[in-house]
Formats: C-alpha cells, structure tokens, sequence
C-alpha cells in the first residue's frame, strides 16, 4: 500500500504546485501529510485512513443488511465468485453449482477491497453507531432512575466535607442545587409538567488551586454519575481550528461508556470559563470568547445534540448518536482574574452615595470580595447575559488561607500526609509531622501562588530522600519532620526500633537522632 503514498516532494506539493485535499477530513497534504490515493480519484490522508480502519475492524456486521441481504464479507466475497459461476456457465438452470472438486470454496480471507466507501460514509454509517449504543424508553428509565436513592443536601454536603476542606457555601450551593437538579429529572420522567421546573447550572468562581475541579470530581464520584471535564480555552465554534462545542457532549458520552442514558443523566465541568469572556477589542471575528458563550447557549439550556462515539470530532467515518442535554447538569468554573476589581468599584459607588460615604474604602481590604459577586459584575467581566441567565447558582469559593492549607494536608480521606503515613508503615515505618512543620510546607506553597495544588510539589521535595533512605535501615522505627528539616536548617529525627520499645515500657526522654539524608 506504501506505494500509494504520495512522496512527490517534500512538502507534499504536486508537480503542479497543486496541493491535494484529504476526502473525508478535508484538510490539504500540506498539513495533513502524505496522502493515499484510493480509486476515482479519491485521496486520503493517514489519520483518515487508520480511523476507517480501526472502524471497520472494530463493526459488528452481523446485523447488518445491505440491499436486504445479511452483509457478510467473507461469504459476500464466496457468493460474488459463484455468482459469476452461476451467471456464465449455468445460466438456463439457474442452479448453485459446487466445485467440481465437490469441496466447499476456500474462503478468502477478510478483505475490504469491495467495501464501498460512500456506502460507508453516508448510507448506513450512523445507524451502526447506534447500533452499538444504548437507549432505553421512558419506562426503563422510570425504573432505572429512583428518585429515593438520590441523597438528600445535608447528605451530600456531609460526604464532601469528607474530601473538600472549607469553601462551606459552595459545598451547601452545589449540594441543594444537585439535589434540585436530579427533582428536575424525576418530574420529567413522570411527566409531571405542573410547575416547570429550570435547570440549576453551576458557575463556580474562586482563584486557581482552590479546589472547583476537585470538588466537582468528588461530587460526581459520590453520585456515581459519569463526569465530563472540559477545557473552555480549547473550545471555538464549529468549523474552526479546535474543538467544537458539542465534542463535551462526545466526552461524557466515552465517560458513560456509550450509555446514552447515564450520560443524559451526568455532569460536564466546563473549566476556565472565565477565558470565553467577550473581548473588548474586537476587530477580528471572535470564534473562540463570545462565539463560544453563545454556541453553549443550547447545550446549557436543554437541546438534542448529534456527538460522534467514539471521537472527538465529526467526521464521515465516525457513527453518530442523539444525545439531550437538558438533564445534564452543567457546572462552569473560572478564576475571573479582575472580577474582584468590579465587585469593588460597585460596591465602592454604592456606599460612597448616602449614609455609608464613610465606609468607601472597606471594601478595599475584603480579602474574600467574591461572596459580594452578583450577575451584573460577571456580565461587566465580558460574560453575556443569556449565558449567565443560564447558570443561575453562582458559587463563589474562597482563597486558600495558610490554615486551611494545613488542613488540606492532613485531613481529607487522601490527604497527602495520610498517603504519606501509609506508604512508611509498609516499611514498618512511623511517619510523624509537627504542626511547626506542617505550616512551613503551607508557607512554601502559598509562596507559589497555584493554591493547593502547590502542596503536592512542596511536600514531594523533602519526601524523596526520606522514601530513598529510610528502606535501607531495618532499625528505624519512626520519622519526624521538623520545621528545621523543612526550611533546611537540620534534619528529620530518627527513632530507633529498640528505643520506640524501651520508650514504651519506660519513659525515657527521648533521644534526638539527626539524620542528614541524601
Ligand atoms: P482549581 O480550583 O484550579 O480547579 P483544583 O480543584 O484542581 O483547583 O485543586 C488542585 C488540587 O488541590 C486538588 O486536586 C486537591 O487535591 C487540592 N485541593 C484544592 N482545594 C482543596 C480543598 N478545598 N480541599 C481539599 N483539597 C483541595
């Protein structure tokens, strides 16, 4: 097949100075590399061809038809030969004829010679896609989706409070408005149409590394519901250079494993929102900030979305299946750098009219200004109105504190101390920390401006030599970290085995071991 590729010259021109199209992508050889060049003229690049491939090796053809026969590519290929059989030598009987040899023809082996591409492409191409996914009836549905089971908010909040350390009104917010959302889902199931319930999409608001994506994650975790996460800076409208809206549809869809109705049913988390802000210049055409908003309109409010399954993008070669966006619950999140200037010049203006002149610049000191946030200062930020009409549950979270760093370290189910402390206790080990230590770790990491997720890069600092030198002494029976070990003043200190026993039959003042690892 090599020899079908194009290699006129290097940068994939023709002779002519033509560049050839891919047939199915459409992208030209020049970005799309070498072509293979197919009959009638047809020419397609290497990406096109192994997605074709993996595709057609990957379709269940047994319940296929096609001009009403069962398609069968080996036996297809075996009647195609008999038939010439059949129509050249046999044709006033009209008899099946067998081989002289009396056997059974050999069959060939799997070829996809007479496949036909366009029969692939636009015939039956969708139906197999949904041929492969699952859809069921409202009255599955009914009994699939028990309303019972779903947690009440205090429970919900007290599970995250489990994982998610502070931020108690995003937690109480995000906990009454799932619980709201999955009310919303059973009241469409029943056909309940009294009092039209609206969708309560999230937009969280809190500086980076303060933990929206990771609360979300344990939210979807906890339901048991499948999560899309996606990355608003990524996405443009259709037709441009990155991924389309609808392709976060196409992620929850994989996250669902196909099952059209869990993903009906899931949450998407449409992260850095704040990136999509309408420009204030806009000489140019703005396809990926207010484009965007406006091409997530639908999907937020509620509409019938064609996804391709099992990709990213459209494309002829991929099936495509209907999937409603009104029961997914959509939560948005942004660090909306700046926001915290708008909150301020408004809520200076209004106390700077009347009684409250006086007060003007308290505002300035407000550390958490964002729990004053409202739908006018996000709009003032470049978010249109109708996408924030359609989050109606604005979330603020609240910077990190050195405190609440500490916390984050030591008391989540997986707090990285915990993880730490497990990993030394399978080398017989103990794992100590001081809360002198715990907070000079939180000091370094606020240093770094990334909010917690500094933590893990901090702490993994001064773990390595410990997780390298401690499995080499049998007798080590416990590890300290210290202030000092942490600022690179001294060590950590090392407890013997023999003296941890002595320790505990005696008290004995304890003896300080420093160990300069490394
Ligand atoms: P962002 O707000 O930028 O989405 P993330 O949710 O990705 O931040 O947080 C990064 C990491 O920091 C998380 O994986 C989590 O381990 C930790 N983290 C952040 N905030 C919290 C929190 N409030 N409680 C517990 N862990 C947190």
């Amino acid at each position: 097949m090599s020899d079908n590729i194009n290699n006129n010259n290097n940068n994939n021109e023709n002779n002519d100075g033509t560049t050839e199209i891919c047939f199915v992508c459409r992208r030209p050889s020049t970005s799309a590399g070498d072509m293979f060049h197919m009959p009638n003229g047809v020419s397609i690049c290497q990406d096109c061809l192994r997605k074709t491939m993996d595709q057609v090796s990957s379709m269940d053809f047994s319940n296929l038809f096609i001009n009403g026969a069962a398609f069968n590519p080996v036996q297809n290929v075996r009647k195609e030969k008999e038939n010439i059989e059949i129509s050249e030598s046999d044709k006033v009987t009209g008899e099946e004829k067998k081989p002289e040899d009396g056997k059974e023809p050999k069959e060939s082996g799997p070829s996809i010679s007479f496949l036909n591409l366009s029969d692939l492409m636009g015939g039956f191409g969708p139906q197999m896609g949904r041929s492969r996914v699952k859809k069921s009836s409202k009255e599955d549905l009914k009994k699939e989706f028990d309303f019972s089971k779903v947690e009440k908010p205090h429970k919900v909040k007290e599970m995250l409070d489990k994982y998610v350390v502070g931020q108690e009104q995003a937690k109480k917010a995000i906990s009454v408005a799932v619980y709201n959302h999955y009310k919303r889902v059973q009241a469409d199931i029943e056909d309940d149409n009294d009092v039209e319930l609206e969708k309560s999409n999230i937009l969280l608001l809190g500086p980076t590394g303060c933990g929206k994506t990771y609360l979300v994650k344990t939210l979807a975790k906890l339901l048991n519901v499948p999560l899309a996460i996606a990355d608003a800076t990524s996405l443009t409208e259709a037709g441009y250079i990155g991924d389309d809206i609808e392709s976060v549809v196409s992620k929850l869809l994989a996250a669902a494993d196909n099952d059209v109705n869990r993903a009906e049913r899931g949450i998407i988390f449409v992260d850095e929102i704040d990136k999509i802000a309408k420009k204030k210049e806009t000489r140019s055409r703005d396809v990926s900030g207010e484009s965007v908003q406006q091409g997530m309109l639908k999907l937020l409010e509620g509409s019938e979305i064609e996804v391709p399954v099992g990709a990213n993008s459209k494309n002829a070669m991929v099936p495509m299946v209907t999937v409603n966006t009104k029961d997914i619950l959509f939560i948005c999140g942004g660090a909306f750098p700046d926001l915290d200037e708008i909150i301020r010049k408004r809520l200076s203006k209004e106390t700077s009219i009347g009684f409250n002149a006086e007060l003007k610049d308290r505002w300035d000191k407000e550390k958490n200004i964002f729990k004053k946030v409202t739908a006018d200062d996000i709009r003032e930020f470049g978010m249109i109105p109708e996408f924030i009409g359609r989050l109606p549950v604005i979330c603020p979270m609240e910077g990190l504190t050195e405190d609440m760093m500490v916390r984050i370290l030591k008391e989540p189910k997986n707090a990285i101390v915990k993880q730490y402390e497990k990993m030394l206790s399978m080398d017989g080990v103990q794992l100590k920390f001081t809360d002198e230590a715990m907070h000079a770790i939180a000091k370094k990491a606020m240093e770094k401006d990334t909010g917690a997720r500094a933590l893990r890069s901090v702490i993994e600092e001064f773990m390595l030599d410990i997780m390298f030198e401690v499995p080499k002494d049998d007798n080590i029976g416990r590890v300290t970290i210290t202030e000092e070990y942490i600022k690179g003043k001294g060590g950590p200190v090392i407890d013997l085995k023999g003296v941890l026993a002595l320790e505990d039959t005696i008290s004995l003042p304890k003896p300080e071991i420093s160990a300069t690892s490394g």
